[in-house]
C-alpha cells in the first residue's frame, strides 16, 4: 500500500499538487512523477483517472492537465486523483515503451518492486495510486504510428468489477465499444483482481493533440465522474455503442506503406486496404480486408517493417 502519501489526512474540499518519486531509476537519479488529488466535500468514491502510460500518446496527458487546473473539489463528491503522465521517460523518449529496459507498462501491472525499471514504476504506480480506489479510467491514444476512431475497452469478465467496468464504458458515449480479454500486465486486468472497476480509453493517435480528441476526453472524463456520482452531467444520454471484436492486419514486407482507405470506413469482404511497396516502388504485396467491418486503426507512419499492424477491423461480435 501507500508510502509516500495518505489520501486521509487530506483535507475535505482541497486541491493537492503531489509527485511521486521513484529512486534508484537510470544513472542514481529519482524520477518524479506529479499528480493531482481533490478531495470533494465527501470522500467516497474514490475514482483515478491515469494517462501517459505510454509515451507516445498525448490527448490524454493534455486533457487532464486542463482538468487539473479547472476542476473546483467544492463541486466533487468524491476524491479523484488525475496522473496526467505516469511514465515520464518513455514520454521524454516520445515512445511507447520505457527507454530504460525497453518494458511495456501497460504489460507489466502490478509490477515487482524488485524487478527490471518498467516493472518498478508498475509496482510503484500501482501500489501508491492505484489500489484504494473504486474504478480507474485509463486514457490511451493509440501510438505516434497509427491513427485511430474513438472506442473504450472493458474486461471480456463476468463477475462484479466486471460489470462495474461494463456499465462504466456504456456510460463514455463511445460509437464502439470493445469487450477484451486483457493479456496479463495490462492496468485494468490487474486493477480487476483488487475489485477497482477499470475502463481504458483510445482517443486520437499520431503523436498529436487536437480540439477533436480535445473534446472527446473531455466529455468521457465528466461522464465517467458522472457515471461514479462525483459530479452532475449536463447532456444527452449515451449513444448505444456497437460491441465490436477485432482483426489485426500485419505486414509480411518491409517498404513504403500506401493507405486506400481512411480510419472510419466500412470496408466490404476483399477491398483493398493498403499496399506496401519495394524501395524500387513496385508492389509487395496488398493487404485485403478478410471481412467487412470498420477501418478502426490505420497505420499512419509509412515506412514499414514486417510485422508492424497496417490496420485493425472492427467488426460487430453480436448486439445487445
Ligand atoms: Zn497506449
Amino acid at each position: 500500500m501507500r508510502k509516500q502519501w495518505n489520501p486521509d489526512i487530506l483535507p475535505l474540499r482541497s486541491r493537492n499538487s503531489l509527485k511521486l518519486a521513484l529512486p534508484g531509476y537510470g544513472e542514481g537519479s529519482s524520477v518524479e512523477i506529479p499528480f493531482t488529488v481533490f478531495v470533494g466535500g465527501q470522500r467516497d468514491p474514490h475514482l483515478l483517472v491515469i494517462s501517459g502510460v505510454h509515451g507516445d500518446e498525448y490527448e490524454g496527458p493534455a486533457v487532464l492537465h486542463d482538468f487539473v487546473q479547472e476542476i473546483d473539489p467544492a463541486q466533487l463528491r468524491g476524491t479523484l486523483t488525475l496522473v496526467p503522465i505516469a511514465n515520464p521517460q518513455a514520454f521524454h523518449a516520445g515512445a511507447r515503451r520505457n527507454p530504460a529496459d525497453l518494458g511495456d507498462l501497460n504489460r507489466a501491472f502490478p509490477g515487482n518492486a524488485t524487478g527490471s525499471a518498467t516493472e518498478r514504476l508498475a509496482h510503484l504506480l500501482f501500489q501508491e495510486l492505484v489500489l484504494g480506489n473504486d474504478a480507474i479510467l485509463s486514457l490511451h491514444g493509440w501510438s505516434k504510428e497509427a491513427a485511430v476512431v474513438p472506442y473504450a475497452e472493458y474486461p471480456d469478465v463476468h463477475n462484479e468489477p466486471g460489470g462495474r467496468s461494463c456499465a462504466a464504458a456504456h456510460a463514455l458515449d463511445f460509437e464502439f465499444l470493445h469487450p477484451y480479454q486483457w493479456p496479463a500486465g495490462v492496468l485494468g486486468e490487474a486493477a480487476l483482481k483488487f475489485d477497482i472497476a477499470t475502463v481504458e480509453t483510445e482517443v486520437g493517435g499520431m503523436g498529436t493533440v487536437t480540439p477533436d480528441g480535445q473534446a472527446t476526453y473531455r466529455d468521457v472524463v465528466i461522464r465517467f465522474m458522472a457515471h461514479f456520482g462525483m459530479q452532475d452531467y449536463v447532456g444527452n444520454v449515451p449513444r448505444t455503442p456497437k460491441i465490436v471484436s477485432h482483426t489485426d492486419l500485419l505486414a509480411n514486407s518491409a517498404g513504403l506503406l500506401r493507405s486506400r482507405v481512411c480510419p472510419g470506413d466500412w470496408v466490404e469482404r476483399g477491398q483493398l486496404l493498403v499496399t506496401v511497396h519495394a524501395l524500387s516502388g513496385e508492389c509487395l504485396e496488398e493487404v485485403r480486408a478478410p471481412r467487412a467491418g470498420i477501418v478502426a486503426i490505420l497505420r499512419t507512419f509509412n515506412s514499414v517493417q514486417p510485422g508492424a499492424r497496417l490496420v485493425q477491423l472492427f467488426w460487430e461480435a453480436e448486439r445487445e
